[in-house]
């Protein structure tokens, strides 16, 4: 704020007597002397708190700079002060509030309610911030202090403003209303249980609605129309209507969202805009987690957005927090504008941190690890990968998770490439959530490596990448006809392999009036599953004969028994390919590409099969069966939960299973079928290793958790645990289970936290 009000002109508008002049000019309010801007722009407001009387923090107000002072009981301050005494300081302060708001004639819209009111706000915020210069109230200071100092914010520049109001209190309204003086508003929702110190739901609402009698237009659910007609207040209503593409939708989440979408439409935002925006609106709860970090760091993870408010909102509440002396803060600035780089730098630095780190390639400074007893902030965008990294810093003290070295994955694509003739694409298979190593981080890290297709099994893997801002080519393996008009819209490239697909896909293709849309054809060649067989060439080229809608954009084929020792079949595959490719050629033209080749393929045939591109899976994983030049990128752990001894006789878990025969020492760790540890491990088929110490599962394995010996293993509660690592192979583990890595990947339950790192 910059209020440039000198400090007589403070004295006649909080309607103080001065009982000491100093001359001075300021910019801005403060009432709690933590607050940064405590110094010589500022005034200070003596509040009598719930707990503590503001009158006892002068001193300190002063010795950081400030010489205007605003009390209602007698301090002594030093003579180069301005002091105005009031009557009542909280009502000196609204003054200033109420009359620094009157100056401006922009909308001022209030949201109030019981329930759902910072939602309501951030949300309208995020709807609306593209348009409009917005003032806001910060976090949820909706109070009778909270408002008065949201209300302080306006500046000239801002050509909206949008304020939180809470009532706890009969006849509270009435103040709230003076201050605020909303042009419009929005009522969020009253429980059903009315406040304690209201007599009734009816009385709790109308002091409610107070806020809005000289409003010129609201927005209220419809349940509350005839209240509103009542009070003769100017209201569009509004219902919630199911949203089924929306994970966490519940009552509360469609109600703020139709008030939301109504309010929004009354601004102009246009419903395709607004359809966009919807998709990312923040989730506030997730939002600033704080938690015991490691080293006996506190952790304030708030990383779903950089920008400037949400940015002093984090750094506020990180310096207002007392609980550890020293500060950090880091920063991811990946997806941050170039220009907003360094306001939010200057941001940082005015508070002064014990230290800045600033994220780069996913890489977390060595000297970070070595902080402790910190309060350490983590800010990015919701699209960087800090929220990740965050998880490195937890204390996890009962946690099961699966971590992924990207630089491990980084290795052995770039080996892999190696293999290929120079010029060769690549693309990676990314289905089952890129092999179970989840939706969202793989794809992203890829596209950032240079890669240049990616590949799913389903449309619906497809709409996943885009939603999360893949723009790389995609290509659809299995493309089911109900989705072609899906995949149309969101620019994904079908795998057709029958000529049912194919006529239906030139036709929906037309209609759309789109040319050399791209197609890829898959051709038979003995894997026995899906595509074309080689005497289906001549009708195919035939349907491309009367349109231009679609293009062949690729050719392609896959092996079936690429990992065999005996090369025999593959090589007839390669060689039936080739046969197709030149049969394809001479019918049709040489523009499209050409591949076969997986991961298996890569590693024997890469310099003679590689032809355009070739379709990478297991092996940037490193778990190819040929792996001695890759790098395994995946690390499964747990903790001990709890140690327990047990004598002879006694038996563990369901089904009594196991009997000790002596006595013996036994862990329970928190991980179990429904994690992806089989049952099938159960009673010593399966094993851990904890301090380099192989520990077999005793007993049946539980649904969330195993039992293992420890008896001749040093160890206790909290160590870490290995179930797949450097001591027990992701191949190791795969081959007591009867299966392959690839379905050992895809079976870590979504449940297990999943982190990257970079080694
Ligand atoms: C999964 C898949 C791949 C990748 O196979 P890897 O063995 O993991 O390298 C390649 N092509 C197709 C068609 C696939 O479905």
């Amino acid at each position: 704020m910059k209020l440039q009000l000198s400090h007589n002109e403070i004295t006649e508008i909080v309607g103080g007597t001065a009982i000491q002049f100093s001359p001075g000019i300021v910019d801005i309010v403060i009432y709690d002397t933590r607050k940064i801007g405590t110094d010589r722009s500022s005034v200070f407001f003596a509040l009598k708190g719930l707990q503590k009387d503001g009158h006892i923090y002068c001193q300190d107000a002063y010795d950081k700079g400030c010489r205007c002072f605003v009390i209602s009981e007698d301090v002594s301050l030093p003579k180069d002060c301005h002091v105005i005494k009031v009557e009542n300081t909280l009502k000196a302060f609204q003054q200033l509030a109420k009359v620094h708001r009157s100056k401006f004639t922009m909308p001022v819209l209030a949201v109030t309610g019981s329930f759902g009111k910072t939602t309501v706000k951030e949300w309208l915020y995020f709807l609306l911030k593209d348009e409009y210069t917005i003032c806001r109230s910060p976090k949820s200071y909706n109070s009778q202090i909270g408002v008065a100092h949201a209300l302080l914010n306006i500046e000239e520049h801002h050509d909206l403003v949008i304020i939180e109001a809470a009532i706890s209190h009969p006849e509270e309204m009435d103040q709230l209303e003076e201050m605020i003086a909303p042009t419009l508003g929005v009522f969020t929702k009253i429980g059903n249980k009315y406040a304690e110190n209201f007599a009734s739901k009816e009385a709790h609402l109308t002091e409610y609605l107070k806020l809005f009698k000289h409003a010129n237009f609201t927005v209220a659910l419809r349940e509350y129309a005839a209240a509103f007609r009542r009070k003769k207040i100017n209201t569009l209503l509004t219902e919630p209507e199911e949203w089924e593409s929306f994970e966490i939708a519940n009552k509360q989440f469609t109600e703020n969202r139709a008030l939301c979408l109504k309010m929004a439409e009354f601004f102009g935002i246009t419903e395709e805009v607004m359809e966009e925006k919807m998709k990312h609106l923040p989730v506030l709860s997730g939002r600033q987690e704080v938690f015991e970090g490691i080293n006996n760091n506190l952790i304030i993870n708030d990383a779903y957005n950089i920008d400037i408010d949400a940015l002093e909102q984090a750094l506020e509440y990180q310096f207002a927090s007392k609980e550890k002396e020293k500060k950090y803060v880091v920063l991811d600035l990946n997806y941050v504008k170039e220009q907003q780089k360094e306001a939010v730098l200057k941001l940082v630095d005015r508070y002064q941190p014990d230290g800045v780190f600033v994220i780069e390639n996913d890489k977390i400074p060595d000297d970070l690890k070595t902080i402790s007893n910190a309060s350490i902030l983590f800010k990015g965008s919701f699209r960087s990968n800090l929220s990740e990294l965050v998880k490195q810093f937890k204390n996890r003290k009962h946690e099961t998770w699966v971590s992924f070295d990207l630089k491990a994955i980084q290795h052995n694509l770039k080996y892999l490439q190696s293999l290929m003739n120079p010029g060769t694409h690549t693309l990676v298979m990314v289905k089952a959530s890129s092999y179970g190593t989840g939706d969202v981080k793989l794809p992203h890290f890829l596209q950032e490596n240079g890669v240049d297709y990616l590949g799913v099994a389903y449309t619906d893997e497809g709409a996943t990448l885009r939603e999360q801002g893949i723009n790389l080519p995609i290509l659809v393996m299995n493309s089911e006809i109900e989705a072609f008009k899906d995949m149309i819209r969101l620019c994904l490239e079908p795998s057709i392999y029958s000529f049912e697909q194919l006529h239906v896909f030139i036709q929906l293709c037309m209609e759309a009036d789109l040319t050399d849309y791209p197609i890829h054809l898959k051709f038979e060649t003995g894997m026995h599953r899906l595509g074309f067989a080689k005497s289906d060439i001549p009708a195919i080229v035939n349907e491309f004969k009367t349109t231009k809608a679609v293009a062949v954009k690729s050719v392609f084929s896959h092996l079936a028994d690429a990992d065999n020792e005996d090369q025999t079949f593959t090589l007839q595959q390669i060689d039936l390919f080739k046969a197709i490719i030149s049969d394809f050629k001479d019918n049709y033209d040489d523009s499209f590409w050409a591949h076969i080749l997986n991961s298996e393929g890569i590693l024997r045939h890469g310099k003679i099969a590689s032809f355009d591109m070739v379709r990478l899976g297991i092996g940037i994983f490193g778990y190819a069966s040929k792996h001695d030049d890759l790098l395994p990128c995946i690390e499964w752990k747990t903790t001990i939960s709890q140690l327990k001894k047990l004598n002879p006789g006694d038996t563990i878990g369901y089904g009594r299973a196991y009997t000790a025969k002596e006595p013996m020492t036994i862990a329970t760790l928190r991980v179990g079928y429904a994690d992806g540890f089989r049952r099938a491990l159960s009673n010593g088929v399966g094993k851990v290793y904890i301090n380099n110490q192989a520990c077999p599962v005793v007993g049946n394995v539980c649904m969330d958790m195993i039992m293992v010996d420890v008896t001749h293993v040093d160890c206790k509660q909290g160590d870490s645990v290995e179930i797949i690592g450097k001591q027990q192979t992701m191949q190791d583990f795969a081959a007591i289970l009867n299966t392959i890595p690839y379905e050992v990947m895809t079976s870590i339950n979504k449940r297990v936290a999943r982190v990257y790192v970079r080694s």
